[in-house]
């Protein structure tokens, strides 16, 4: 039975992601790779750390390290060495005595605690400690950061920038990674020019394969571009076959609508295994998923605000499970809408939206205004959707909607 919730013939947008990611096997093959090519690769084996992080116990300050039983009797040490960073101290630091210490460097195990030079006043080696101290105080202890054999990360870990120095940290120069993907881009459209080549009338340049393109980056994937392709049978045939050869995942634009030249689904239909949806989804209604006889294919819609949505929304997770990354949902947040939303029953809204802070100090969230599926502004001036649930009809300003701050692979 059909309620205000669904639409007829619509695939509701969790059961279509669900499909998709369980239809997608992620690629087993591994290589290993230097640290300088590690950005958003997934590891394929899990890292323990080989040595404590940091290796010794140091000073966090520069200043003056002791015993702190020192200072029971009196206020002023004699310094007696120093240690620096790369340089330990090797003497020894008796009672009534103390050494020069910077930061990072080894604290000597004759000594328990430092003191920071701004606490102190030194006149030539004798140094008067003007505030009291606690035992251990500005020691960082080697082991605190990451203990050795201590699990780091787990295979399927996507490295970040900072994951990245964390391996640096414990000296590891090169990690066992699962193999690039290649993804083949192409858009189909006898109105598309390039940016640069001359309009004929009815023209429009082409946006979505450089969008596109420019979000693939961030997933630090091989990009093959194939440029546009006419709405022409043979020609979408010929660029799906030489593409689904080349690459594991085929992604077109346009055509995949119902309109006269929208040979996407038939070609899908001719070549491989479809999988061909309409989704409950706002902006994005027609997006193809389906298989080639060697790769995935996603036929986005040609709309570009439709294209990107479904690219973010849908593709980009499915690259991240054949990736072997773990797929993990977006955190929604919960935030007053400043704007009416307008909004019919029966699909999920992905509306454009920018979250920012009032004079109060509260979160709020504001439409970015028209959401027409071509109007590509309506997302670069966003910095987040408003996600409004199938059964949702027209919002009040002021409700609490669910917001979803876009991430790196869109911003
Ligand atoms: P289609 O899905 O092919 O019917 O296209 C729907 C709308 O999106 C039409 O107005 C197209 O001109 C436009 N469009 C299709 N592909 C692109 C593209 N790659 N870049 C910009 N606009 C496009
Ligand atoms: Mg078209």
């Amino acid at each position: 039975m059909v309620d205000c919730c669904s639409a007829p013939g619509l695939l509701p947008f969790e059961e279509a992601m669900e499909k998709m990611l369980s239809a997608i096997m992620p690629v087993k093959e591994t290589e290993f790779i230097t640290l300088a090519q590690g950005l958003n690769r997934v590891l394929a084996s899990n890292i323990s750390s080989p040595l404590n992080v940091p290796g010794h116990n140091n000073s966090a300050m520069d200043g003056y390290a002791f015993k702190l039983a020192s200072l029971q009797e009196q206020n002023t040490l004699t310094m007696v060495g120093r240690s620096m960073a790369g340089e330990p101290f090797q003497g020894e630091c008796k009672l009534g005595e103390c050494i020069r210490i910077m930061t990072g460097a080894k604290l000597p195990p004759c000594c328990d605690t430092v003191e920071m030079q701004e606490n102190c006043q030194a006149n030539d080696e004798r140094i008067t400690f003007l505030e009291n101290r606690k035992f251990n105080d500005n020691i960082r202890f080697a082991g605190e950061d990451i203990a050795i054999n201590q699990d780091v990360f787990a295979q399927g870990k996507k490295l970040s920038a900072i994951d990245i120095g964390v391996l640096a940290s414990l000296g590891v120069p090169k990690v066992e990674v699962f193999r690039k993907i290649t993804v083949a881009v192409l858009a189909t459209g006898d109105e598309l020019k390039s940016p640069g080549e001359t309009l004929n009338e009815g023209d429009i340049f082409e946006s979505n394969s450089h969008a596109l393109i420019a979000m693939l980056e961030k997933l630090n994937v091989n990009i093959i571009n194939f440029g546009i392709i006419a709405d022409d049978e043979q020609a979408i045939r010929n660029a799906f076959e030489q593409a689904d050869q080349q690459a594991d995942v085929v992604i077109s634009s346009g055509g995949v609508s119902v309109g006269d030249a929208d040979y996407t689904k038939l070609v899908l239909e001719q070549l491989g295994d479809i999988g061909f949806w309409k989704i409950a989804m706002k902006p994005g209604k027609p997006f193809a998923f389906g298989k080639l006889p060697s790769s995935y294919f996603f036929g986005l819609p040609g709309n570009p605000v439709s294209a990107l949505v479904t690219a973010h929304q849908l593709a980009v997770p499915a690259l991240l499970k054949l990736q072997n990354a773990l797929v993990n949902k977006l955190p929604l947040l919960k935030v007053k809408t400043t704007t009416i939303l307008n909004k019919r029953a029966g699909r999920m809204d992905f509306q454009r939206a920018i979250l920012s802070s009032n004079e109060q100090g509260e979160m709020t969230v504001t439409s970015t205004g028209s959401q027409g599926s071509g109007i590509l502004t309506s997302m670069s001036t966003a910095n987040c959707y408003i996600v409004l649930p199938s059964c949702q009809g027209k919002v009040a300003a002021g409700e609490v909607v669910d917001v979803q701050l876009f991430d790196e692979v869109i911003q």
